[in-house]
């Protein structure tokens, strides 16, 4: 079933309202002109009210229905990752990009190493170049190995610092804002192609669940939803809100 939106209830209403009075003027059946006007008055009150209700029960442009949209529901997905960025930043804990490989390939193989080419678990440990060989497929490979960094380990202090914006500012984003090329290869200090396609592929991973793996690299710390808040419902959004601005 469609939503109604605040502006089709006063649509609706001043209708109903403009019907009403109309039919009460056209009526000369005893109604003194005082009596009619104070009605108009008391009809243009009631209308008032229900625009009142309507504003005060909207926030952030977040309808208060149960159902919350595909927007809001997006938006809660950037203010959790949000909320589990580091204490401090991603500087603070992953300095350099040495750490930042190191930590890649300690949550990449958490559940065990296995060759991303041809799935074989038979890996022989890591080399002093830091790459791991399967020993099925000879094939040699490192933490980034086919996943969105592919090649990027001299430079993943900057594919992690990428991230940690585009969530701290996703998060705070209405759905009608998006995140400018021009503004983020200044930040980051990129030329404007990179800039371009690093955004492109930070987002489609970071939308994955919890974030993908870049997500569950960054997003570490933990929180605490209470029990009783409906996870991807409206009371999760506004807990989300009211966590983030504190
Ligand atoms: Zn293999």
């Amino acid at each position: 079933m469609p939503q109604r939106s605040a502006h089709d209830d006063a649509c609706a209403a001043k209708y109903l309202l403009r019907a009403f009075a109309a039919q009460i003027s056209n009526s000369q059946d005893g109604l003194t002109a005082d009596f009619r006007r104070k009605l108009h008055e008391g009809l243009l009150f009631g209308m008032a009210l229900l625009l009142f209700w309507r504003v005060k029960n909207s926030r952030n442009g977040v309808s208060m229905q149960s159902v919350l949209s595909k927007h809001d529901i997006e938006r809660i997905h950037w203010m959790t990752l949000s909320l589990l960025l580091p204490e401090g930043g991603v500087t603070a804990k992953y300095p350099d990009s040495d750490s930042c490989v190191e930590h890649l390939d300690a949550v990449r193989w958490q559940l065990g190493l296995y060759c991303p080419r041809c799935d074989a678990r038979d890996i022989a440990p890591k080399s002093s170049r830091k790459t791991y060989r399967c020993r099925k497929c000879a094939y040699h490979f490192s933490a980034t190995a086919q996943t969105f960094a592919h090649g990027a380990n001299r430079n993943l202090l900057t594919y992690f610092l990428a991230a940690e914006d585009i969530i701290k500012r996703k998060a705070t984003m209405s759905s009608f804002e998006t995140i400018a090329a021009h503004d983020f290869k200044d930040r980051h200090g990129l030329a404007y192609e990179t800039a371009r396609r690093l955004l492109k592929l930070l987002k489609g991973e970071l939308l994955l669940e919890d974030g993908g793996l870049i997500g569950r690299c960054i997003c570490s710390k933990e929180i605490n939803v209470p029990p009783d808040i409906e996870l991807g419902g409206r009371d999760h959004f506004f807990w989300l809100l009211e966590a983030l601005d504190a």
